[in-house]
């Protein structure tokens, strides 16, 4: 199974087939794919939900700036820095810091916040995803410290693009930032929601396509879910199948990229994370946030939460990891393999 030699009419079926013996082809040759560059390790990163302040409106996410109803906060310096103590006296060696894209974080402030991480943790891989910022910006992230940024492109498709955001945002800077961020050295993860309202098969092939072109090193993708007193409150949560086929074809088109189990798949389905890395996934992003961000930081509905400690949810983890046939790999980094 070769998909990146596929026509459109071909990886359509794939996108698409409800046919479970295909479905479990598709998976089984992901798997492999996967095991051929990365065995069976998965890769841990510590989340950090650092602001769900947010600019932007998104007509899908839960922290969008019209969104009244979101109880705000933001984390300070230290609190950040307390995370990544934790997560670090916990093994983990990957920290991403995520978060609404919040005026406050200044280029100024997130470097000094930056440079204070890489110097107390030089060895660690500092991921940001932190959304739209100027290539100016980038720059002086990256030489601050940071070395992988996340930035979901969220539709290959223009007119898909222009359904589920305000007029003031577009497909064509989102890829422009995605192309700045991989210039300028950071590993780069791009990625998008299966279905969000409006989406047909074609958009998804779009997806395909713009994935296939840019060569990120790492993907993101998750199942939409709708967010309360959004606009698209009341259309109906994306499906697992659907996104494990997304997530197979994507490890086949790209495949060295870092590909995370992915939080919003939990939310579908109990064993949604074991499936995903059933299906070719190889990260997975624990969260080290404090227990009342993980609350607040409501991008959609249901989102997991528990008040247990960070120690006690990696522990669940790292166990279902183990069950489901994989090695938990907490002391590498995993960087990207390169292409
Ligand atoms: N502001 C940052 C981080 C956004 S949150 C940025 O722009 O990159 C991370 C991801 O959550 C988004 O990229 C989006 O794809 C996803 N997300 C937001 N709302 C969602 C929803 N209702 N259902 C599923 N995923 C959602």
């Amino acid at each position: 199974m070769n998909p990146k030699i596929w026509s459109d009419e071909e990886l359509l079926h794939y996108i698409t087939t409800e046919d479970r013996a295909e479905m479990e082809e598709l998976f089984a040759a992901a798997r492999k794919v996967r095991k051929e560059h990365y065995g069976l390790d998965v890769y841990f990163r510590g989340l950090i939900e650092c602001t769900n302040y947010c600019k932007n409106d998104c007509y899908y996410c839960g922290i969008r700036r019209s969104n009244a109803g979101a109880n705000r906060y933001r984390l300070g310096s230290e609190e950040i820095l307390e995370c990544c103590r934790t997560g670090d006296t916990l093994g983990f060696r990957t920290f991403v810091l995520q978060g609404g894209e919040d005026p406050w974080f200044t280029d100024d402030r997130l470097c000094e916040i930056i440079r204070t991480i890489r110097t107390e943790f030089p060895d660690h891989a500092i991921t940001l995803s932190m959304g739209e910022r100027s290539r100016k910006s980038y720059k002086a992230l990256f030489y601050a410290g940071v070395n992988r940024y996340l930035l979901r492109h969220e539709s290959g498709d223009d007119t898909h693009y222009s359904a589920i955001h305000p007029p003031e945002m577009k497909l064509s800077s989102r890829k422009k930032c995605l192309y700045t961020l991989k210039e300028l050295g950071f590993q780069t993860g791009a990625g998008f929601m299966t279905g969000a309202p409006f989406q047909t098969a074609e958009c998804l092939l779009a997806d395909l396509r713009f994935l296939q072109e840019m060569e990120p090193h790492m993907a993101g993708i998750g199942p939409f879910v709708p967010a309360a007193h959004t606009p698209f409150a009341d259309h109906p949560a994306g499906s697992t199948d659907l996104t494990l086929r997304m997530a197979a074809l994507t490890r086949l088109i790209l495949p060295r990229v870092l590909l995370p189990a992915t939080t919003a798949l939990g939310v579908l389905s109990r064993d949604g994370m074991e499936q995903a890395l059933l299906a070719g996934a190889n990260v997975v992003m624990p969260n080290l946030s404090p227990g009342y961000a993980k609350k607040r930081y409501s991008i959609y509905n249901n989102k997991p939460y528990t008040d247990d400690e960070a120690a006690e949810g990696l522990h669940s983890m790292i166990l279902r990891v183990k069950a489901a046939g994989f090695v938990p790999n907490m002391g590498a980094r995993g960087d990207a393999k390169p292409a």
